[in-house]
């Protein structure tokens, strides 16, 4: 088999939304599953809609989900000389024609077809006419009048189109530009696309792209159509269900891979296997196993996977992903080893980056504020052996890990006859400022001997100056 090129042609019209970027995705690992090209086509032919900030936003994303092209991007908006070549083509070959009937004209024509036929056509007046290019003159394609064009689709099986419901379309505007049918397959034949995954709402124009190939004497692409995603109400997924933009997961937290592995999950399957490494999936992805079933999105899986991803990436490769967050609320970090070891105290209890961030803040900021219920329950009189016990140990202690540790508990457990929690409790308001966080020992030996210290003794201070007990 030839090597596969597949594409990914959005249009640039607003940001990259779930469906969109799942279908980036099919095509990008079906490329790399086979070794192929993967090729980025913007179409922007519909310049009043398209903008640059929905160019640069598109960008952003497929960058994000870490998905790269080995062509293009090709914009259609610069590719006008090449369309005008092969509507030429059409012509000289008897294939098009051009029409004079005027748009209203037209429209009754397309009343009628769908009074008689249920088929708004236009019914070929000019067909046979021979006309020559005059100002108000669009060009038709030169339909098949009769028999079938039959879509063999690698997901939906085969598909029979009736020639005679679709009509002679229109290929060139009278102000000469294409049409959308047009490019997109002068497009896929100039540059050598062989597999076509899309959503199915492009079912609808494959027929009249067929016809298109073989009057241009191409070979037909695969062609696949995926079922669109659904929101949980099993409606089509708009902005209803939730954020929809690929970049505001991005903002939300969700690690990439995951992203990337809900996406393919939505529509595709390897047995009952949910979690997939990138590798993985590039390793399994075929067509085959895209499902017949629209995928139904659910923010509660997806974010159950992130927290799979969270946990299974070696901390070193979360630190990229963390820092934007981190930066974000204006930590400065210099020590990269030192983020390591907060992840690592993280990774197994957070679910987005988000929550690890704000889970983190106790490590970066100079002054702890203590939440209220960590000051009523731990920071009080009774707490204040046991912190300046524990002060003195951690302060004679040379090297801060796990057995040193223990032991300084140990010896401030046996002079208070307190229980290890009794002591831990007042040591973690003091040191985080709240009731709940990574093991006691990790944040103290993550956290150093000086900034432990040093909170140890504020918290001491505090409870001096505020305890009412
Ligand atoms: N530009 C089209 C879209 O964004 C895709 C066309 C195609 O895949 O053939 O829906």
């Amino acid at each position: 088999m030839d090597k596969v090129i597949t594409r990914f042609p959005p249009s640039p019209t607003g940001y990259l939304h779930v469906g969109g970027a799942r279908t980036a995705v099919f095509n990008w690992l079906y490329a790399r599953h086979m070794k192929g090209q993967f090729i980025l086509r913007i179409e922007d032919t519909d310049t009043k809609r398209s903008t640059q900030e929905s160019v640069d936003a598109i960008f952003e994303a497929l960058e994000w989900l870490g998905i790269d092209w080995d062509e293009g991007p090709y914009f259609q908006s610069k590719r006008f000389h090449i369309y005008r070549e092969y509507i030429q083509k059409l012509l000289d070959s008897g294939q098009a024609y051009y029409c004079t009937c005027s748009p209203e004209k037209v429209e009754d024509m397309r009343k009628k077809g769908m009074a008689a036929s249920g088929k708004p056509k236009y019914d070929g007046t000019c067909r046979e006419k021979n006309l020559s290019k005059t100002d108000n003159a669009v060009i038709r394609f030169k339909a098949q009048v009769n028999g079938t064009t039959v879509l063999e689709d690698v997901i939906k099986g085969n598909i029979v189109f009736q020639n005679q419901e679709l009509d002679d379309f229109i290929i060139a505007r009278s102000d000469g530009t294409p049409t959308y049918n047009f490019v997109v397959v002068v497009d896929d034949i100039t540059m050598g696309i062989n597999t076509v995954i899309r959503g199915d709402d492009h079912v609808m124009n494959t027929p009249k792209q067929i016809m298109l190939y073989k009057a241009l004497g191409s070979q037909l692409p695969t062609f696949g159509h995926v079922p669109m995603v659904l929101g949980k109400d099993r409606t089509r997924l708009s902005k209803r269900h939730g954020a929809m933009s690929v970049t505001a997961y991005r903002d939300m937290g969700y690690l990439p891979d995951a992203f990337l592995n809900y996406l393919v999950r939505l529509g595709w399957s390897y047995g009952d296997q949910e979690f997939f490494t990138r590798n993985e999936l590039i390793e399994k992805f075929t067509l085959e196993n895209i499902g017949r079933s629209p995928g139904v999105f659910d923010q509660d899986k997806l974010l159950a996977l992130n927290a799979d991803h969270i946990k299974a990436k070696p901390p070193n490769k979360l630190v990229k992903h963390l820092l934007p967050f981190l930066k974000e609320r204006d930590y400065e970090i210099q020590d990269s080893a030192f983020l390591e070891s907060v992840i690592e105290t993280l990774n197994k209890r957070s679910k987005t980056l988000v929550e690890m961030a704000d889970a983190a803040s106790f490590y970066f900021e100079d002054t702890i504020i203590y939440e209220e219920k960590a000051v009523k329950k731990f920071l009080k009189t009774s707490s204040l052996e046991p912190l300046k016990l524990l002060i003195k140990q951690l302060e004679a202690l040379e090297q801060f890990n796990e057995a040193n540790l223990e032991n300084a508990f140990k010896t401030v457990m046996e002079s208070t006859g307190l229980k290890l929690g009794k002591i831990a409790q007042p040591v973690r308001a003091a040191l985080t400022g709240k009731t709940a966080s990574p093991g006691i020992f990790e944040i103290i030996e993550v956290l150093g001997k000086d900034r432990v210290i040093s909170r140890l003794k504020k918290a001491v201070k505090f409870i001096e100056d505020n305890a009412k007990d």
